[in-house]
């Protein structure tokens, strides 16, 4: 479906107003195809405009992918192959997963935003990241507009990272996504208060005999961890994290170690490399809670950048760049952003 002059507020979260001349919907991977084979001025891909910050005003066009379908593929003993649309809400696929018993997606319960997006950054919390669930997907090639299908260990998966965050950045349009879940799986609570908020429902569980399953109750911990920490976009506009998590040397989180005993500085991938808790640099710059304009460092968690009600996005980054600017001072790491411009 074709719309014209549309506004794009209540198709993104951070609560930034942009008008898109045009916005296609398609329903299915062929109707995108035959709309961009006729279609020749530049678009971008919105998904469910969770991590998206439109810099200006007006954009072109806007094309959107609303295949819904959650089928199941394969199924043995062990394990489900699902295949699930782009345009499935990503919260709905994590629900539809967790009661029917299959293990994998529990811990990335709440994230908003759509299927279509999860490989493109790769989406993780609570220390899994969906490229552990990934077994393939499909997309269209925008330049060919020819549909291609790509093995996970093709995606160059990484740390909120993807092949399509660099060498497909802007060139695919994702489809469909495959997953394959366990029957019985491993429910994974070392991260944070997951491990406590877990135990507590499982023994009210067992005191009620309710025979929820553990995964029902990792969602249920993880949904509730999230609201008291995180923003509502339907109250407060944001995108989550604005901000990446700084992956620096060794030696300089060493140095920072020196001075600041406390820091949360985390292994990761590459031994010489650890990972830095950017809400924490954040905070150490004393702007957490900072307010600016119309916009804000949330009180809770200074990784949100929120919208306090009206915020152009030239206010947004303003303040991204006056987060940049005492980190960077004061620690000697730059801040990368997470969120996407456009
Ligand atoms: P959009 O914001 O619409 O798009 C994001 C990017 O993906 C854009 O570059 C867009 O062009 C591209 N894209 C979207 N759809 C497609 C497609 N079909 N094909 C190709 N490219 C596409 N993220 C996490 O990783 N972990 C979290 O725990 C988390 N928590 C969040 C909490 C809150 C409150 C909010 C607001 C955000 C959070 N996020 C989190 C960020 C965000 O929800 C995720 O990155 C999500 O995957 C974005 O999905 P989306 O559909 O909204 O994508
Ligand atoms: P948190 O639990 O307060 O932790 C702060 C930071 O420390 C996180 O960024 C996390 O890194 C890191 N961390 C904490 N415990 C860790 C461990 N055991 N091992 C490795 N790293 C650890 O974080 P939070 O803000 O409440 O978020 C909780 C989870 O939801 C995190 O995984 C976060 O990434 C995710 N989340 C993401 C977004 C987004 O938009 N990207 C928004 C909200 C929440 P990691 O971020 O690498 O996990």
């Amino acid at each position: 479906m074709l719309s014209h002059n549309v506004s794009l507020l209540p198709y993104t979260t951070f609560g930034v107003n942009t008008m898109a001349q045009d916005f296609f919907q398609a329903s299915t991977a062929q109707e995108m195809i035959n709309f961009l084979t006729e279609y020749k001025d530049p678009y971008i891909v919105l998904g469910g405009g969770s991590n998206i910050l439109f810099v200006c005003e007006k954009v072109k066009c806007v094309v959107q992918m609303c295949n819904t379908n959650i089928m199941l593929k394969e199924e043995n003993d062990e394990q489900v192959l699902l295949e699930v649309g782009a345009g499935v809400e990503w919260d709905d696929l994590v629900l539809f997963a967790v009661d029917r018993g299959y293990y994998g997606l529990e811990n990335l319960s709440a994230i908003p935003g759509k299927v279509g997006a999860s490989p493109v950054q790769n989406i993780g919390a609570y220390g899994v990241e969906v490229s552990a669930c990934i077994s393939s997907l499909e997309y269209i090639d925008r330049e060919s507009l020819q549909i291609h299908v790509i093995e996970a260990k093709e995606c160059d998966f990484s740390y909120r990272n993807s092949v399509f965050k660099h060498k497909l950045k802007d060139k695919a349009i994702i489809t469909k996504v495959l997953f394959r879940l366990r029957k019985n799986g491993e429910i994974q609570v070392a991260y944070g208060t997951v491990h406590q908020e877990y135990l507590e429902r499982r023994i009210i569980n067992m005191e009620k005999s309710c025979n929820k399953s553990d995964i029902q109750l990792i969602r249920e911990s993880i949904i509730s961890i999230r609201a008291s920490k995180l923003p509502d976009p339907k109250v407060l506009g944001n995108v989550g994290s604005y901000f990446k998590n700084p992956i620096v040397s060794l030696k300089q989180a060493n140095a920072i170690q020196k001075l600041f005993p406390l820091a949360p500085i985390f292994p990761c991938a590459g031994e010489d490399m650890r990972k830095i808790s950017a809400a924490w640099l954040i905070e150490q710059v004393g702007m957490k809670g900072y307010r600016m304009a119309r916009v804000g460092v949330h009180n809770k968690q200074a990784l949100v950048i929120v919208n306090n009600g009206g915020a152009s996005a030239g206010e947004i980054l303003a303040l991204e760049n006056l987060i940049i600017l005492n980190v960077q001072s004061k620690f000697g790491v730059r801040l990368e952003a997470e969120v996407n411009k456009y």
